[in-house]
């Protein structure tokens, strides 16, 4: 029998083939949900999900789209709230 914390659905469940050739379950920490568009809450493309440890150590540029708003506009959103600043 598992240890109790294991025994509950908070961990992920991963099926590893050990070298000896049996497949061993190992535990790790689920990933945090997909980015969302804050405006129209698409999911927003170009922005890993990973834990916040791993995401702070990744380099900026690969956090997050190269545009403004990146990271937290889907392009649409971005495209329309830039053309509707330039209007007023
Ligand atoms: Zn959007």
């Amino acid at each position: 029998m598992p240890e109790p914390y294991k025994r509950s659905r908070s961990l992920r469940r991963l099926q590893v083939k050990v070298p000896g050739g049996r497949i061993s379950l190992h535990y790790r920490n689920r990933k945090p949900g997909k980015a969302e568009c804050s405006n129209c809450s698409a999911v927003l493309k170009g922005v890993p999900r990973e834990r916040s440890l791993k995401m702070h150590n990744m380099p900026k540029t690969k956090k997050r789209p190269q545009r403004p708003y990146g990271g937290n506009l889907c392009s649409r959103c971005m495209r329309s709230l830039i053309v509707g600043k330039a209007r007023s």
